[in-house]
């Protein structure tokens, strides 16, 4: 089962993603938190995308994909993989689908968490203790998703294998309706 999980920050992507991966055993690839790891260990590309991340804009689509790449292949021949942060625009969607379609580890299916922006920047600001986003890099992050990421739903729009789920709900509620739409699909209708 491979999966993809879209939200704007503090929409719940990371704690929907991993619920998901223990329920369906399939592995949980963050890009948010493999860049960060790189940050915090120091390592060459840490400090090539460093700015990037702390002020919360796009890394370079180049560096995010080779970054990805081995991590999704492995996972995508151990059962499968719920993927949190990636693609996050038309470009990455548009450049990754041909090498994915063509070692057949595409996407079979996107969940979109829908938050309304009041409730997300309720989540981030209370969110931030122990973190260093200032309120204008939530600012920023929330720009950058309406800028870069809003497009890329409109492109997934209308596709059978693409929903919405109400993520302003409780997360064992998310969780659930997560689970339900996906057995409805007719990719994982032999799965239960
Ligand atoms: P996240 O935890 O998903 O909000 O990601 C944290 C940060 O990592 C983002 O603000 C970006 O700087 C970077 N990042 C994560 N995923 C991507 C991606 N697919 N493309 C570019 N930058 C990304």
């Amino acid at each position: 089962m491979r999966l993809l999980l879209i939200g704007a920050p503090g929409a719940g992507k990371g704690t929907q993603a991993e619920r998901l991966s223990a329920r369906l055993g399939i592995a949980h690839i963050s890009s948010g938190d493999l860049l960060r790891q790189h940050v915090r260990e120091r390592t060459s590309l840490g400090q090539t995308i460093k700015s990037y991340v702390d002020n919360g804009d796009l890394v370079p689509d180049g560096v995010v994909m080779d970054m990805l790449r081995k991590p999704v292949l492995a996972a995508a021949k151990a059962g499968g993989y719920v993927l949190d942060g990636f693609p996050r625009t038309v470009e990455q969607a548009k450049a990754s689908f041909p090498t994915a379609h063509a070692l057949g580890v595409e996407v079979q299916a996107a969940v979109h968490l829908g938050v309304a922006r009041q409730e997300l920047v309720r989540r981030l600001l209370s969110r931030r203790r122990g973190s260093d986003d200032t309120a204008a890099v939530i600012e920023n992050r929330l720009h950058v998703y309406r800028e870069k990421t809003v497009p890329l739903l409109e492109y997934y729009a209308g596709r059978e294998w693409m929903f919405t789920v109400d993520g302003a709900q409780p997360r064992d509620a998310v969780h659930e309706e997560i689970v339900a739409r996906l057995q409805k699909l007719t990719v994982f209708a032999a799965w239960s």
